[in-house]
């Protein structure tokens, strides 16, 4: 019977031969339930629910005599708790109903997570109402199963990336084998590689070995080092000044490349002093070709005194200070002039 409120049952209790008024009622559980005898008929009376839900028994006792007359159980239970609680456990069944358990995959793990979640929050009345928890825990199991085996797969290609150890040119195929083994599984079962950043560490120590090689290769073409080489050898350097700091460490010849940029250098030095003193040995020439030409052909203006055997290159020279009349032309009209000794002082003469 449900009891909503203190006024919603009334009973009549008619023990054997029981007289009006000789009557008491004793509730097992009076915080659940209680009678309140009426007024004026005592064998009628109501029954008082104190708490949402329970049972309990009432004995009904004639007072004069010893013993229980007659016994009502009463059970009171909250329907519309009960009608919340079967609600509760019918969404968590809905939930629980779509996991399609014959095409489960592993992205189906969050809705199989979804429902435990929702089952679990519900109280232990609410549980007993679910019907489908078989079908939940078979769903989990399922995603238990695909796990393993992407785990499985997962450690495979982690034990292989693990086997590589320090990166060099030999095990470049190694490191091939495992970034094609890492792809080949699919993105689930890749969450699960707990060593990617080792195989892509691998492989970024690879490329560095790699270009390091290479410019071992173009260092090693560079031969024996001529001035016709510098262009070829400023490229391999500057080739190697823009490798990664990384490949540079890794480059053996770096000693015979600078050794090479040396050698250019010393040898541009050296054409360029060779030039410079070419350069000046046909200045020189030019000075004295040009010297001489004048001497010969009489260019330039000399000076001397009508009596004197010398010329002079300068009209200033102390020799001439105390002459009056000083003669001027070239030096052949100096000499046919009868002049022809060049002045010690000025002149170059000895
Ligand atoms: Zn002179």
């Amino acid at each position: 019977m449900d009891i909503h409120s203190e006024d919603n049952l009334k009973f009549h209790a008619d023990p054997e031969r029981c007289k009006y008024g000789k009557v008491e009622y004793i509730s097992s559980d009076p915080d659940v339930l209680s009678v309140i005898p009426d007024e004026t008929d005592k064998l009628t009376c109501k029954l008082v629910s104190f708490d949402l839900e329970g049972t309990a028994q009432i004995q009904i006792r004639q007072v004069q005599k010893n013993g229980v007359s007659a016994t009502v159980f009463v059970k009171v239970e909250d329907k519309s708790l009960i009608a919340e609680l079967k609600e509760d456990a019918e969404r968590v069944d809905q939930l629980i109903g779509q996991l399609d358990l014959n095409q489960l995959s592993y992205s189906d793990k969050s809705s199989v997570e979804e429902c435990r979640t929702a089952y679990n929050a519900l109280s232990d009345r609410a549980l007993q109402y679910v019907t489908l928890e078989s079908n939940l825990v078979r769903a989990e199991n399922e995603i238990k199963k695909i796990e393993a085996s992407y785990q499985k797969q997962a450690e495979a290609v982690a034990d292989q990336v693990d086997a590589v150890g320090e990166v060099t040119l030999e095990k470049a195929q190694l490191i091939e084998q495992c970034r094609m083994a890492y792809d080949a599984l699919n993105d689930e079962a890749k969450q699960f590689v707990t060593n990617l950043a080792v195989l892509e560490e691998a492989e970024e120590e690879l490329d560095f070995c790699r270009s390091a090689d290479e410019l071992d290769q173009l260092i090693l073409s560079i031969g024996e080092v001529t001035l016709e080489k510098e262009e070829a050898v400023m490229r391999v350097y500057s080739a190697y000044s823009r490798l990664p700091e990384s490949a540079k460490k890794k480059v053996q010849r770096y000693g015979i490349l600078t050794a090479a940029v040396g050698v250019i250098n010393t040898l541009k030095a050296d054409k360029a002093e060779a030039e410079r003193q070419a350069e000046e040995a046909r200045k020189l020439a030019e000075l004295e070709e040009q010297r001489s030409t004048e001497e010969n052909t009489g260019y330039g203006i000399v000076y001397w005194t009508p009596k004197g055997k010398s010329y002079h290159s300068r009209e200033s020279c102390p020799t001439l200070s105390r002459s009056k009349t000083i003669l001027s032309g070239s030096v052949s009209e100096a000499k046919n002039s009868g002049h022809g000794d060049p002045c010690n002082i000025c002149a170059g003469g000895s």
